[in-house]
């Protein structure tokens, strides 16, 4: 049981605001993409920056709970939820800083692929990622991250440059070929386990119009796989 005070000193800890059960959003904040989940978290810690991960992670930890992360709440598990626990949801940290000179993208913990291909079309820049504009980056480039442009510039996690993390006892580190090289190594396929991503920093590439569309054929021509549409 969480008393009201404690509580009340998480959410005195959280410039981005904490979410209760009884609260007229809460319903709205615990949708995720698939529509069967539906979980009821305890609290949902509405992070803004990283001084309100660590308040999240430390408050979570220091009260035995069960915690989940959310990016984009797009994972068909719904893993970016949790019943009874308290869900440490990053979407309000969806900025993206693009470095056109050094041709590296930065993007907050919560962004979705909407954000950084908005933000990096205007450079005629890309980040490899995946084909749906709602996905979160973060569950998509811990998992690996495949897409149109795949094939041409590798994985999403081939062209992560580094991260920031805080880790499960709140401690903040940065990962990368050179700091914490064994972390590094870790998020890239390792999915939400190794702590709480704040930012991730790719390598873009120089591509300013991707087309992609599904081939149909009509049913009569299934069998015909050189068959031209007209
Ligand atoms: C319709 C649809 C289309 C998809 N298309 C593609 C595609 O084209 N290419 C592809 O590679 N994948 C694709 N996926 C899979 C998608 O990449 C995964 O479901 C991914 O987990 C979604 O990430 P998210 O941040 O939106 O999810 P969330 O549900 O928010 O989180 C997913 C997992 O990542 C963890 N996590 C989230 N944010 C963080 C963070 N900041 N730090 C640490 N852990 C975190 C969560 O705890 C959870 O375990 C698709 C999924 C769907 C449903």
């Amino acid at each position: 049981m969480l008393s009201e005070s404690t509580i009340a000193s998480l959410k005195s800890n959280m410039r981005g605001g904490v979410i209760e059960q009884r609260d007229a959003s809460y319903d709205t904040a615990r949708k995720v993409y698939n529509a069967m989940i539906d979980r009821r978290p305890r609290l949902i810690a509405r992070c803004s920056d990283v001084a309100d991960v660590i308040a999240a992670v430390n408050f979570g930890r220091e009260n035995n709970l069960v915690v989940s992360v959310r990016g984009g709440g797009h994972n068909f598990a719904g893993l970016g939820i949790c019943d009874d626990g308290l869900v440490i949801d990053l979407s309000r940290m969806n900025y993206v800083r693009v470095d056109p000179k050094k041709r590296t993208i930065l993007a907050g913990g919560g962004a979705v692929l909407g954000d950084i291909d908005h933000a990096a079309h205007a450079f005629g820049l890309a980040v490899p990622a995946g084909i749906l504009s709602t996905t979160g980056v973060a569950g998509l480039t811990l998992g690996g991250g495949i897409g149109h442009l795949t094939r041409q510039c590798g994985l999403t996690i081939d062209n992560l440059l580094s991260v920031d993390v805080v880790l499960a006892d709140g401690r903040f580190v940065t990962a990368n070929a050179k700091d914490n090289p064994d972390l590094f190594w870790a998020v890239r396929g390792g999915g939400g386990n190794f702590g709480v991503v704040t930012s991730f920093l790719f390598k873009a590439h120089p591509i300013h119009t991707d087309y992609a569309e599904p081939m149909l054929w009509p049913m009569e021509g299934a069998d015909q796989p050189s068959l031209r549409m007209s």
